[in-house]
């Protein structure tokens, strides 16, 4: 086994990963597999804290009629849900986890606690970040930054349903070339909607780099900790 590029790594899943075919809900089996590469890394030796997306459930910004700040904490909620979800599969496998919320919901889960998150990390233990930030208007991809950054996490794997970031649509267009290696300056002058400007602004501020990855292939996330290209990488 090839030793790991990196020995912390935050890992963004987003709702939809967790989706499979039908694009909503949760699916066992695709919860299955992301499972199984988790642990792959794990078994690594990387610690891993995982950011959880809700899309799958909910989306704050999708909803034009509700009040913005009521659909958000639905958004929240709905990470939440995946959150327990993974963690769920995660100790049927036998794995130690911890899920941290960004809004209070003791019975449910710890409150977000630096220190806390990165002694967990320490212990092995795979760290799950819900509710976000904990704030209306923002989205799981900048929580995601934001957390890679307090937790010093070397990079952050952005697991998509795409294998990587195109220069044009490519379910739109024939065309469209896959990008091997991008700035953040080049993300934010292109509006190429991989993640959104404000999760962008924050990695390029504390040089966080960004690989953007399908998750459609076993080995993937394993494949990115161990530096192979795939996908694209944003830096
Ligand atoms: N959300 C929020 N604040 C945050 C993170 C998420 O209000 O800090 C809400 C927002 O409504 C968002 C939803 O939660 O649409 C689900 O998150 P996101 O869209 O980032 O999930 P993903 O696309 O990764 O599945």
């Amino acid at each position: 086994m090839s030793s790991p590029k990196y020995k912390r790594i935050m890992l963004k899943l987003s709702g939809e990963a967790l989706a499979g075919d039908k694009g909503y809900g949760i699916d066992e089996t695709m919860l299955n597999i992301v499972a199984d590469q988790i642990i792959e890394v794990k078994n690594m030796g990387v610690e891993i804290a995982i950011v959880v997306g809700g899309g799958n459930i909910w989306r704050g910004r999708n909803d034009q009629e509700m009040d913005r700040t009521t659909a958000d904490y639905m958004g929240m909620l709905a990470t939440v849900i995946n959150a327990l979800a993974l963690q769920d599969i995660l100790e049927r496998k036998g794995e130690q986890t911890r899920v941290q919320t960004a809004i209070e919901m003791r019975q449910i889960a710890e409150p977000y606690i630096r220190r806390r998150a990165v002694r967990h990390l320490e212990k092995g233990r795979i760290v799950i970040f819900a509710c976000g930030t904990g704030n209306p208007y923002f989205s799981t991809d900048t929580t995601a930054a934001l957390r890679a950054a307090e937790i010093d996490a070397e990079v952050i794997l952005l697991a998509k349903n795409v294998d990587g970031v195109y220069d044009a649509d490519p379910k739109k267009d024939k065309d469209a070339c896959k990008l091997d290696s991008l700035n953040y300056i080049e993300v934010l002058d292109k509006g190429l909607g991989v993640m959104d400007a404000t999760a962008i602004s924050l990695c390029m501020d504390n040089k966080i780099p960004i690989i953007v990855f399908g998750l459609d292939k076993s080995h993937n996330i394993k494949k990115v900790v161990e530096g192979e290209q795939i996908g694209t990488v944003i830096k």
